[in-house]
């Protein structure tokens, strides 16, 4: 950023919590299927429906506030949100207003500033204060594509009105549009992590919006702030503020107007456009919707939520370094995915060598996975069976390479350590006495060298391991062998 400027940016996520039915009538939630065949009279706004909250809503709802350090608030009020669009059946959307479903969130995150390169410069911790997560229902979707005529006439899918969502407000804290970015990542991986929401950003399951204003460093009021929208990757959204906070320094520094409206990210173009100015800005006329009751929340149920709670991701990367004795940068990468951090501490915990385990994982493991598409859930090789090559390891019996060239063939057979060991001819020969018959050979065999070594040329060590080596065909511990080669010279 530019000397003396800072910007100011300020985070909406909108995340579809994973419900099998939409949250106030018994439609399922889909994505695909064909048009508008998943809807009734609720979600199509028929006259004299009664919308019914869906408990499981309630249940997600108070997972997902609770993994990003928000209070989930006694009572909450639905409200109707009004404003009139063709994908809004009802002519009002049910949102919450001044009571919203949570409130006052502390969530600390780890982030950093990314090199020229994109690469991370070091991770730090930084606390995120979440305004509010209120609960409301999408709405459809027009459709201007794939359909006959769509040059005279827009379509309407109303599959996804009525679908569950959480959105989550931040103030504005952030100020660069790396920080941004990891919040957002940290967000998708917590709601994943507890199965709040599927989060997947491609799948439109959760959006984003930023908004993003400048000032001289040192001001403390705010300059109008632009709305960037319809961000469909993270990797968009850290393009779209980069530039956004870019644009807007020089147009400040050049003595134009920041207008206050909302831009969408152009990634041909690689650069933000405007859709639509503030002065559009609608009146919503929110009123508290007459057709629910206030939604209560008792203490019992949120503390049956917190015992539920598994361990998050971030309190487990901290054990993992604790306990495990596993780099920071490990750790972070085997909590990266529920599944993985589930695989590793199983093989932790059998093999008894939690850094091996983690250098085998997230190297040949993870690598093996990738080139299969599979996740370590159904992995051919267990946590079990790799423990049992771990340990074959660590007692000596094969060496580091032929370890990794056994859990490749584990992978690719679907066969334990001991048989690939054993079908390869790998097992190492750690039988002191066989060693030292071969150790007697080469020693008979290579007078001179012998004497040179005992004359004082040390550099000849090397040469009789070597020789032992070849002898047993690789397969002699070359720990034993330099012991009782040291021995007998
Ligand atoms: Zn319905």
């Amino acid at each position: 950023m530019k000397n003396g400027w800072e910007a100011v940016i300020g985070m909406e996520i909108h995340a579809q919590l994973a419900t099998a039915t939409k949250i106030f009538c018994g439609c399922a939630v889909q994505t695909g299927g064909e048009p508008n065949t998943n809807t009734c009279p609720v979600c199509l706004g028929l006259p004299g429906a009664l919308p019914v909250l869906n408990r499981h809503v309630i249940d997600l709802a108070a997972k997902a506030a609770l993994s990003l350090g928000l209070e989930i608030q006694e009572t909450s009020i639905f409200a109707r949100k009004n404003y009139f669009y063709p994908d809004l059946p009802k002519g009002y959307q049910i949102s919450q207003y001044d009571k919203p479903f949570s409130a006052n969130g502390k969530l600390t995150i780890m982030t950093s500033d990314r090199d020229e390169h994109g690469r991370v410069v070091e991770w730090r911790p930084m606390t995120i204060h979440i305004e509010r997560m209120h609960l409301e229902e999408d709405a459809g979707k027009n459709v201007h594509e794939g359909l006959p005529d769509v040059d005279k006439y827009s379509y309407v899918d109303l599959n996804r009105a009525g679908t569950p969502l959480g959105e989550i407000v931040t103030s504005p804290d952030f100020r660069s549009s790396w920080q941004a970015y990891d919040y957002v990542n940290h967000v998708r991986r917590v709601l994943q992590w507890v199965g709040a929401s599927d989060a997947d950003m491609e799948k439109g399951n959760l959006r984003c919006e930023a908004n993003v204003s400048v000032r001289k460093i040192g001001e403390t009021t705010f300059n109008n702030k632009v709305e960037l929208k319809n961000l469909n990757s993270v990797r968009f959204m850290q393009k779209a503020i980069e530039y956004e906070i870019e644009r807007q320094i020089e147009a400040h520094e050049a003595g134009e107007f920041v207008r206050q409206e909302t831009r969408l990210w152009d990634e041909k173009g690689n650069q933000t456009r405007i859709m639509r100015s503030k002065e559009d800005a609608h009146d919503y006329r929110y009123f508290p919707e007459p057709d629910l009751q206030p939604l209560a929340v008792t203490r019992e149920f949120i503390d049956a939520v917190k015992s539920e709670m598994p361990e998050l991701p971030d309190a487990m990367r901290d054990r993992f370094v604790e306990s495990y004795g596993l780099s920071y940068a490990d750790a972070s990468q085997m909590v990266a995915d529920k599944g993985l951090a589930a695989y590793y501490e199983k093989a932790a915990e059998a093999s008894g060598n939690p850094r091996v385990s983690a250098n085998f994982i997230l190297s040949e493991l993870t690598r093996e996975l990738n080139n299969s598409s599979r996740t370590p859930s159904d992995s051919p090789v267990s946590a079990e069976s790799l423990a049992e090559l771990i340990r074959t390891l660590d007692r000596g019996e094969i060496n580091n390479n032929q370890a990794k060239e056994v859990l490749v063939e584990m992978f690719a057979g679907g066969r334990s350590a001991g048989e690939v060991i054993s079908n390869k001819g790998f097992v190492q020969v750690s039988d002191s006495g066989e060693i030292e018959k071969i150790v007697d050979q080469i020693i008979e065999s290579n007078e001179n060298q012998v004497k040179a070594f005992r004359g004082g040329n040390e550099k000849l060590f090397g040469f009789f391991v070597g020789q032992v080596m070849k002898a047993s065909q690789g397969k002699a511990n070359p720990k034993i062998v330099n012991e009782i080669l040291k021995q007998k010279l």
